[in-house]
């Protein structure tokens, strides 16, 4: 018998003509955009579940994207956060985007997501490297429009999340990224 040896994971052939990674995405708003843009797409392609990411750096542009790959990929690690972070953090080559080699702080970097990270991307999210989390749709809108569980997290979860350097901005465009729940809630077909 052979032990598997390696983890590969793929985003949809779909998401490079959805993103354009030459252009600047300034405003929160912008980028939260973005990533429901993703999640709606990703429904809309039946490519994974209604929930889309990226993560941006100093100069605001798109250093990765990800959308929720778990069923297609056969990986309960495939959220769209954590597809992001993977993806930035291979093509920077840096186990924390926010550091470089020796440990310092170099460049300011922000994750925006479709929908208030589950609690396996909340954990991801405390050592990513990001300074800024940007949310789309709350824990309560995920639960209530879908049959997904968002897992337990902290009390304090965003007090935890500032007290390690990340600010936390919550209810960006919340009622577009309610919209691709909705939709995918009454879908009642495959599952993600
Ligand atoms: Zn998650």
């Amino acid at each position: 018998m052979m032990l598997y040896a390696q983890v590969h994971l793929t985003l949809p052939v779909w998401v490079q003509d959805a993103v354009d990674a030459g252009r600047a995405y300034p405003t929160d708003q912008d980028k939260v955009a973005l990533a429901i843009e993703l999640s709606r797409r990703n429904i809309d392609a039946g490519t994974g579940g209604p929930f889309g990411a990226a993560v941006f750096g100093p100069d605001e542009r798109i250093v990765a994207a990800g959308v929720n790959v778990v069923l297609p990929q056969h990986t309960s690690l495939a959220h769209a956060e954590n597809m992001a972070y993977m993806l930035a953090q291979q093509r920077l080559q840096r186990a924390r985007l926010n550091r470089n080699e020796a440990g310092e702080q170099d460049g300011r970097y922000t994750l925006a997501t479709s929908s208030q990270p589950c609690c396996q991307c909340y954990g991801a999210t405390v050592w990513a490297g990001v300074d800024r989390l940007l949310i789309g749709a709350r824990a309560e809108d995920v639960t209530a429009l879908t049959e997904f569980d968002e897992g337990p997290l902290p009390a304090d979860w965003v007090g935890e999340l500032n007290r390690r350097g990340i600010e936390v901005v919550r209810d960006i465009a919340r009622d577009n990224a309610c919209a691709v729940l909705r939709d995918y809630g009454t879908l009642g077909g495959a599952r993600y």
